[in-house]
C-alpha cells in the first residue's frame, strides 16, 4: 500500500493540536490522551507514527493486528484491542495486547483473566451499550454492576473504566456515559477506575468536553480506510 509520510505527520500534528485545544477548552487537569486507531493500515505507517512520538495504537481485527504486532515487536508500543471479542479470540488478546476496550460479557472477562496468567495485568474497559440498541454491542447499563462485581475478583485484569461508541450524532450519549462512569466510581471505589474511552475523529472535542480520558482516532490521522 502506497502512503505519504509527510501527509501522515501533518495529520498527526493537527490531531494533537486539536486534542490539546479540546483539553484546554475543557480545563482538564489530566488531559485526555490519544489512541491512534490503525486498523487496515500497514505496519510501516505505525512505525512512522511511533517515531513521531505516538505510543498507543488500537486495532480491531485480530489476525491483522497479530501480524503488525509481530512486525513491530522491536518497538515498545502499547497495543489496545478495540474490536468485538469472540470466545476463540481471547487467548491471543490476552497474550499480545496491553489493553482491551470491548469487554461486554462475564464469560469473555473470565477467559481473558485465565489466559492472562503469568503476565502483568491486562488493562480492561467495559464497553457499554449506552443507547440500549439491539444492533449495538456492549453491556447494558443495567447489567454493568454485576459485570463489574465479577471482574473485581479477576486478578489478571485491571478494570479501569468504560468505553462507548454512541450510535446517534447529537445525542447526549457522552453525558450519560460519564454519569454512569462516575456512579460506578462512587459505588465500587475501584483504585484504578480512571479511564473513559470515548470520542473518535468526528466528535473528539465533544467527548473531551464530556470527560473522555482517551479518544480513539483513525481517519483523521491515517486517512480514509479502503475497507471496513
Ligand atoms: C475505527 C474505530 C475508531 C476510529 O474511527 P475514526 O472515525 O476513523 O476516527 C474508533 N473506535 C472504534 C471502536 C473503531 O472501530
Amino acid at each position: 500500500m502506497h502512503w505519504d509520510e509527510s501527509k501522515l505527520l501533518i495529520n498527526y500534528q493537527q490531531v494533537l493540536q486539536a486534542l490539546d485545544a479540546a483539553n484546554q477548552a475543557a480545563n482538564r487537569q489530566s488531559p485526555a490522551g490519544l489512541l491512534a486507531v490503525s486498523k487496515t493500515k500497514p505496519a510501516t505507517m505505525i512505525r512512522a507514527l511511533y517515531e513521531a512520538g505516538q505510543q498507543d495504537f488500537g486495532e480491531n481485527y485480530l489476525q491483522e493486528a497479530l501480524g503488525k504486532i509481530d512486525a513491530l515487536n522491536d518497538l515498545p508500543i502499547t497495543w489496545h484491542y478495540i474490536g468485538s471479542i469472540q470466545r476463540n479470540k481471547t487467548r491471543d488478546i490476552a497474550k499480545y495486547f496491553d489493553w482491551v476496550h470491548t469487554i461486554e460479557r462475564e464469560v469473555i472477562a473470565k477467559r481473558l483473566n485465565e489466559q492472562r496468567a503469568g503476565l502483568p495485568p491486562l488493562n480492561a474497559l467495559i464497553q457499554v451499550n449506552i443507547d440500549d440498541e439491539d444492533s449495538k454491542s456492549g453491556c447494558l447499563p443495567d447489567e454493568l454492576p454485576s459485570l463489574i462485581r465479577a471482574m473485581m475478583n479477576y486478578e489478571n485484569l485491571r478494570l479501569r473504566g468504560l468505553m462507548v461508541i454512541p450510535n446517534k450524532a447529537g445525542s447526549d450519549a457522552f453525558v450519560r456515559t460519564k454519569a454512569l462512569f462516575d456512579e460506578m466510581a462512587e459505588r465500587f471505589k475501584l483504585p484504578q477506575w480512571d479511564s473513559l474511552s470515548m470520542g473518535m475523529s468526528g466528535d473528539m472535542a465533544e467527548a473531551v468536553a464530556n470527560g473522555s480520558t482517551m479518544v480513539r482516532v483513525g481517519t483523521a490521522i491515517f486517512g480514509a480506510r479502503e475497507y471496513a
